[in-house]
Order: structure tokens, then sequence, then C-alpha cells
């Protein structure tokens, strides 16, 4: 692809930036070896804006984000966010960036690469080898719905959160699953509880509605939520891709980021509706967040970082060999045995940041 692809870099706090610096690094070499053609510009995000600006992030750099055709982000949080008022963080913060871009779907690949099989909490056999990527819908359902909020007097007070969804939210994430499973194996499974609860019963009819009328080549399943999670732990190498709603998403996409053993390694996206021009809003973050316990030793794991870089080229520029290298040259840096502090088995030494994103140029610069 040979467009120009508008990439807008917010580092954040704590270690997002000191990851994001290096992601940066590799993004360099996919631009140069791949003849990619991309601006890249940078700005701040988190407590430095707000000590300025009075917001995390500033209107002309919201203004920045929203025309951007891609967005890497760090993580924010940390030292300070105590003087940082609720609204501030609602409005300016991750959450209002999400919701000025309008991102409805948020995907979370995990793989259980075969290297951290000492370091993961399940079994090297079940996790290694693990491919599956959760969808899960980011801006309805029971976190958004109305009614909310507690009623009554003291002793007698109710709480209430409503969970709903209209078929249009749940045709447009379930389109999202189907066309991330035309790239990958082919297979979306669906969890809900059509069992207990509307909402969930119309989500699984709209799901196969689309399934039927659209993607007929993919394999669709349904599951239950509680199974899901069970299966997720007992035999992950069953999914491949995993639809599901706000709530289940938020729980089932936790439980699976246990599966490599390290938050550290854990990309992320969330996408928009497609625009008038055919681009589509998209912000790239690792799970992680800012790590104030390990801000400022240059000792944070950088591949999830790293891997939000390929999933970018993949998803917002269509790079899908650069995208490739990358995850193979991550692959096989794990192989090899080089490990930051959070992957590291008791004895071996760790390597810092910039050795781990180093080892990955110098893979991706080998296997070129
Ligand atoms: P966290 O993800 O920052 O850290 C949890 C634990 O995992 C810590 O012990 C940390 O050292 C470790 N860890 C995380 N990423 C790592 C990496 N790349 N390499 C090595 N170890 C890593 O979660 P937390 O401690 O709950 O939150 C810290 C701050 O981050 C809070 O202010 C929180 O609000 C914020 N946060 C931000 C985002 C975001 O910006 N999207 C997401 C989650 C948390």
């Amino acid at each position: 692809m040979n467009t120009l692809l508008n990439i807008l870099v917010l580092p954040g706090d704590g270690i997002g930036a000191e990851v994001t610096a290096e992601s940066l690094r590799v993004l360099d070499w996919a631009v140069s070896a791949h003849s990619l053609d991309m601006k890249i510009s940078e700005t701040q995000f988190g407590i430095e804006v707000f000590r300025e600006h009075g917001a995390l992030i500033s209107n002309a750099d919201m203004a920045l984000a929203k025309r951007a055709d891609a967005i890497l982000f760090g993580a924010i949080g940390g030292p300070g966010y105590q003087d940082v008022p609720a609204q501030v963080r609602r409005e300016t913060g991750i959450l209002g960036l999400r919701k000025h871009l309008g991102l409805f779907a948020n995907l979370r690949p995990v793989r259980g690469f075969a290297a951290l099989g000492d370091v993961s909490p399940l079994k090297s056999d079940i996790m290694s080898g693990v491919d599956l990527l959760v969808v899960r819908e980011l801006t309805g359902g029971l976190y958004f719905g109305e009614p909310r909020g507690v009623t009554g007097e003291a002793g007698a007070r109710r709480g209430i959160n409503t969970h709903v969804y209209t078929e249009a939210e749940i045709a447009r994430i379930a389109r999202v699953a189907f066309e991330a499973a035309r790239t990958r194996r082919g297979k979306v499974c669906s969890a809900d509880k059509s069992n207990v609860m509307e909402a969930g019963a119309l989500w699984r009819d709209v799901v196969t509605e689309i399934h039927a009328a659209e993607f007929s080549d993919i394999t669709l399943d349904h599951i239950l939520a509680d199974n899901c999670a069970l299966q997720i732990i007992r035999d992950p190498k069953r999914f491949d891709v995993i639809l599901t709603d706000n709530m289940f998403g938020d729980l089932l996409s936790d439980g699976a980021a246990a599966i490599p053993g390290s938050l550290g390694v854990l990309p992320s996206a969330s996408l928009g509706e497609t625009r008038k021009n055919g681009s589509r809003p998209a912000l790239y973050e690792p799970v992680h967040g800012s790590a104030p316990d390990i801000a400022g030793k240059g000792i944070a794991n950088p591949i999830g970082a790293i891997l939000c870089v390929a999933m970018m080229l993949r998803q917002s520029a269509n790079a899908n060999p650069a995208a490739a290298a990358i995850e193979k040259a991550v692959e096989d840096t794990l192989d090899a045995g080089i490990r930051t502090a959070d992957i590291a088995p008791t004895g071996q030494s760790p390597v810092s940041t910039r050795a781990m994103t180093d080892a990955v140029i110098s893979r991706l610069s080998a296997n070129a």
C-alpha cells in the first residue's frame, strides 16, 4: 500500500513512554525495510499535559487524534493522578479518547508462545500454540445502559445498571469479528448468556442472522459466557475468534491475558466506524498500564508495544509482510531465551527494555 498513512504517537506516562519509544524503533525499521509511506507525529498525553493545560490531552491534540489514520498509544496513569478530577479523567483520558473517536470494537489477540511455557500459569501443552482473538464490544451493554444509578434511602437503596443492546450495535461488532476471522482460521465463537438474558438471546439471534446473510464462509459456534471462561483455561487452542459483549469481553479478555504469562507481551486495538474516505479510526495500545512500580528503571517488557506496531501495520496499513516479519522476530527472540524481568525464569539474568528491542531488531534484519 502506498497511500500516506498519518500516525499519531501518544506515549503517555510511566512505562507507556518507555515501551512506545522502543516500539517506534521497530516501526522505523518496517517503514524503511518495507518502503511504507507514513507520516509519524508524536505528542504528549498524560500527567504533564494536565499540569500545563488542566486536561490530559490538549484540544488541538484531540483534534489531531480524530483525524489520524492510526494512533499508537502507550499507557497513562500513576503518580500525580490523585490531583486529576474524575471528570477530567473521563473526558480527556483514554475513555474520552475512545469516546471521541467512536471506538466500539476492541481486539485483543492472545498468543501462547511455546518459549514462555515456563512462566505461564497454564501447563505448557495447554498454552503453547494458543492463537486466539477476543473481539469485545466496547461502547454499549451493561457499562453504558440507562437507567443507571443508586436510588432510595439508606438501608433500602437500589443499585441499577441496565444491560441493553440494539440490533445495530450487535450487527456492527459481529461484522468486525467475522471479518477478522476471514484473515485468520475462519472460526468465530460468540459468547453470550442467551439462556438467562433477553439481550443475550437477541445477541445470539442477530449474530446468527449476520453470519447467514454475509459470512457463510466462516464457521460460527455459540457458547455460554461462563463456559467460555472455563474453556479459555481448559482448552484455549479450540478458539480462533471469540466475539462477545462489553462486560463479558472485559472478563474473558483479562482471563485470556493470563495465558502467555505476562501482561507485557499483549497488544490490543480499538476500532471505530469506517470514515467516508475509507479510513478507519484505530488506536493501538499494549494491554498493560503505566506500571509505576517499575517506571524509570528501563526494565519494562516492550513486546506488547512492539506487537501493537505489527497489529497497526496489518489492520491500518494493510502491510501484512511487515507485520508478519515483526511477529516472527518477536517469536525468534523469545525462542532464543532472551527475557525481560517479567518473563525471566528464576535464576536467569533479565535484559533491559532496550536490549530486548535490540534483539528483536537484529532478528528483523537477519530474517529480511
Ligand atoms: P499495570 O499494567 O501498569 O501493572 C500491573 C503489573 O504488571 C505491575 O506489577 C507491573 O510492573 C507489571 N507490568 C505491566 N506491564 C509490564 C511490562 N510491559 N513489563 C513488565 N512488567 C509489566 O497495572 P496497574 O498497576 O493496575 O496500573 C498502573 C497504572 O496504570 C494505574 O494508574 C492505572 O490506572 C494505569 N492503567 C492504564 C491503562 C491504560 O492507559 N490503557 C491500562 C491499565 C492501567
